[in-house]
This record gives C-alpha cells, structure tokens and sequence, in this order.
C-alpha cells in the first residue's frame, strides 16, 4: 500500500504535538489536524493561563502579608483589563512556539477539522483524503454539563472564564473536582464575591479525605462561601444577572454561574465507530497498554483515553507511542504513582495512595501534622499548612504524600521521586532537616497518630 503519511495526528494537543515531532524526528512523514488552536487544553484554555491566573490572583494575599510585615503597600485593586490582554499575548507566544517546533521538525499541519473514514484513510474539511500508515487520536476532552439543569444555557465552563472580557462582582461556581476549585481560590483572589455549590458531602472526592477537610476550611477561610451538600435546581436570567435555585429551596443571583462539573472524551464525529475503534462506557476510546485501539493503524493517547487526564501523562502517553512504532522500542507508560497538585490557595500536591485507598489494601501507619508556618504566626494569619504520610506497615514503604502549603505543587514533584523510588518511612526519618522550613516536617514525624 502506497501512503500520503506515515502519521496522521488528529489534535494538536499536548499529547498529539508530543507525538508528531519525536516520530518526525525518526524520519517519518508527519501530518497533524487541528481545527482550534495549535497547543490544546494545556496551553490554550487549561494548565498555562490557569496558572498564569493563579499566579495573578494570589497577590492580593501577598500584598495584605506585605504589608502585615512592615511594607506599606498601596494597591489600587486589581485590573483585569492591564492583566487579560498581557495573558491573551502570551498565549499567541506559546502557541507559536508549538507551531515552530512542530515545522522545524518537518509536521504538515492542516488547520482544519478531520474525521477518520478507514483504519488507513483521513478525510479533511475541505474534502482531501489521505492514505496514512498509523493515525494517532489525540484530541481530548471537554467540559460536561448536566443538560437536564433547567437554564445549563446560562452557565458558562472554564473555556469561557479566559475569554471574560471583564471580572464580574459576583460568580457561583459548580463543583467540587480541581477545577471548581481551583477557579473558585482564582476568582476569589481577584475579589470576585465567590460563592461555590458541590454536591457531595466534601469537595475534591477521591483525594485523601484529611486534605480534603483542611483544603476546604483553608478556602472557607480565605473568603470562598463554600456549600457542600447543595446543588442547582434551576437557573433564569434576572436582569443582567443569573438566579439560581438550589435543590433545597435557596435562591441567590450572581453575575456569572460557572460549571466545572468534570470533562468528557472528544471522540463525536471523528468516524471513529465506522472505523472500528471501540469506547469504553466512561466514554473513552479504548486502548491497550501501547495506547493502540482495536484498529491495529489507530491508536489514541491523553484525555480521548480518559485514563489519567493529565497534560504529563498525555506527553508521555504520545512520546512511548513513538518509541513503540516508530523507534521498535515497545514502551508502556506507569500510571501508579503520579503525582500532581490542585493549584488551590493555599496549593494541595499529593501522590500515591490516600489513607483510605491504603487500608483497603494493607496494615498502615499514618503520620499527619498541621501547624500555622512561622511567617504565618508572625502576622497572625490563621491559613495552615498540612503534611500527611501514609506508610506500609510491613515493608515501611512510603505509600501517599499529601501536602497542603505554599508551594506544595513545587514539594510533592520530588516526594513523587521519593515514592518511584520506593523509599521508605526510615529513609526519610534518616533524612536531615532543611531548617527553618515548612517541608522539615516530612523528616520530623516520629510517631504515627494512628495505625489502621
Ligand atoms: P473532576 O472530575 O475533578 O470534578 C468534577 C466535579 O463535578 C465533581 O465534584 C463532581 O461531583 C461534579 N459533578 C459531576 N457531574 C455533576 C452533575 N451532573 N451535577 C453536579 N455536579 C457534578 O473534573 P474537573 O472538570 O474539575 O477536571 C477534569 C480533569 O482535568 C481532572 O480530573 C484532572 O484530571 C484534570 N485537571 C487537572 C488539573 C491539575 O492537574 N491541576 C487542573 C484541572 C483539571 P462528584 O464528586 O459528586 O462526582
């Protein structure tokens, strides 16, 4: 068979441009489809401007600690009109970053949708058919919304929040997973009035429950009217504003209402049923351990998947493909043990196993401590940082590092280290201090405060 391409991409996302560069970079012919922006969740309407954002809404902490340790600080609040035209710039930059290293690395990139016809066939927009070697499906994922919500059409998702040509004075934020958090600590930084509904009984459900608990009296505390055990029944617009019903009978209007309740595969009208390619019943596509579909040309990696929805492990799903196809290297990515941080205010890392998760499966010892930091004390802020370890009784490996504290996002890369190592309890108790430091207490926890 005669090819066009050696590789197809669909989606120029993390995953997707991972993928073509290092395949072209073997020597193959690469082509790669993206309809929207080249650099996808991460760089255009996720990781980076979220970041960017918490970076920006955090000053406002900051200048009130400034000044609580002698400055004198005179900030006229924030303006998001100086802020959003610098993030949208920088946004431009990095998405032309992606396209040069994408050309440099010799990819044909089609700026346009395309759907797949055959296990060996694209056909794009405009109507060009190619005849491709492997097609790799990388195009993530999108936010859901419960569509049956009288009024979903109000709500807007975080897509629309870097696209907010101003702030309101007021938002509700749906949800409890990393997003709602996240926007919520983002908003309420920048002074937005920020009120939060989550379902369930506490937000951030599947991480371990003791942060769970601190991470939510630390958002109380900052400001955030947070509301578990709530949810909307209903939404109408009121004027310029939205009035919103909860399912226990409470109504309040706010300017802008926010869902951030979970993201789903973008795998509609790809073709990718007439080609063969299964899904899975959370909606993903379905892959083996090389992320390659029942069709044995296609293969999919990142949030399509829905394993491990993270812009890391998306890059490391793309780059073990082109090990495995294109480099006859075959090479599976290890999902255990990933560590990540919600960019909460104060931070939250964690890796490896909540309490919970551990004492299904093994004796434990659980060492835990929250303190006020001395530069805390010192101006009598009451935000707390929290440090927990899960330990296996048996072989004293470390098995969950939590984390809640300035900066935690920066600590638990290494303590992720520490776990792929397989280090153990004793290790990091043979571990000498960093003094004075909040991360000293990972080392000083002498005894467990309770054994499961
Ligand atoms: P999550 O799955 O983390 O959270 C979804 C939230 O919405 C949950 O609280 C869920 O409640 C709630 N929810 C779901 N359906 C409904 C509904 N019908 N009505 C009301 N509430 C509902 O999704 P996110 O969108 O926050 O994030 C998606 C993924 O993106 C994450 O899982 C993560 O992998 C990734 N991400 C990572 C970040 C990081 O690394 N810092 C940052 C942002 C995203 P319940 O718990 O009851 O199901």
């Amino acid at each position: 068979m005669e090819f066009d391409y050696d590789l197809f991409v669909i989606g120029g996302g993390s995953g997707g441009v991972r993928a073509a560069r290092m395949a072209a970079e073997t020597g193959a012919k690469v082509a790669l489809a993206e309809e929207y922006r080249v650099g996808g969740t991460c760089v255009i309407r996720g990781c980076v401007p979220k970041k960017l954002m918490v970076f920006a809404s955090s000053h406002a902490a900051r200048m009130e600690d400034a000044a609580a340790f002698g400055w004198g600080v005179s900030a006229d609040g924030f303006d998001w009109q100086r802020f959003w035209p610098r993030l949208r710039t920088e946004l431009d930059r990095l998405e032309s970053v992606y396209r040069a290293n994408l050309s440099r690395a010799g990819v044909t990139v089609f700026e346009q949708r395309t759907l797949i016809s055959d296990p060996h066939t694209v056909e794009m927009a405009e109507g060009r058919r190619f005849v491709c070697k492997h097609i790799l499906v990388s195009t993530g994922g999108r936010p859901f919304l419960p569509p049956k919500t009288p009024g979903i059409d109000l709500a807007d998702t975080s897509d629309d929040v870097f696209l907010m040509p101003e702030l309101p004075k007021s938002v509700l934020i749906v949800g409890g997973g990393y997003i709602a958090c996240e926007f919520a600590c983002i908003l309420n930084g920048f002074g937005v009035n920020t009120t939060q509904y989550y379902r369930g009984t506490q937000i951030l459900r599947g991480f371990d429950d003791d942060a769970r608990d601190h991470i939510a009296a630390q958002m109380s505390e900052r400001g955030i009217d947070l509301n578990v055990g709530t949810d909307v029944a209903g939404m109408d617009r009121q004027g310029e504003g939205i009035l919103v019903r909860t399912v226990d009978g409470r109504e309040s209007a706010f300017d802008r209402v926010i869902y951030a309740t979970g993201r789903i595969p973008n795998t509609a009208g790809l073709g990718l049923e007439r080609a063969g390619v299964t899904l899975g019943k959370d909606g993903g596509i379905e892959v083996d351990r090389y992320s390659q579909t029942r069709v044995p040309s296609i293969y999919a990696v990142g949030d399509v998947t829905n394993r491990v929805n993270l812009t890391p492990v998306a890059i490391r799903e793309g780059a073990a493909f082109v090990d495995t196809v294109f480099s006859a290297n075959p090479t599976v990515v290890d999902h255990a043990n990933i560590p990540s941080a919600v960019f909460t205010q104060p931070e939250f890392g964690t890796v490896g196993l909540t309490e919970a998760e551990a004492a299904g499966r093994e004796g434990i010892e659980v060492y835990s401590t929250a303190f006020r930091p001395m530069q805390n004390s010192f101006i009598d802020r009451n935000e707390q940082a929290f440090f927990k370890l899960v330990v296996s009784k048996a072989t004293r490996r470390i098995l969950g590092v939590h984390i809640i504290a300035e900066g935690a996002g920066e600590l638990i890369q290494l303590a992720g280290v520490a776990l792929k190592a397989g280090a153990t309890k004793e290790a990091f108790d043979a571990t000498v201090a960093v003094h004075p430091t909040m991360a000293e207490e990972l080392v000083l926890m002498k005894s467990p405060v309770r054994t499961a």
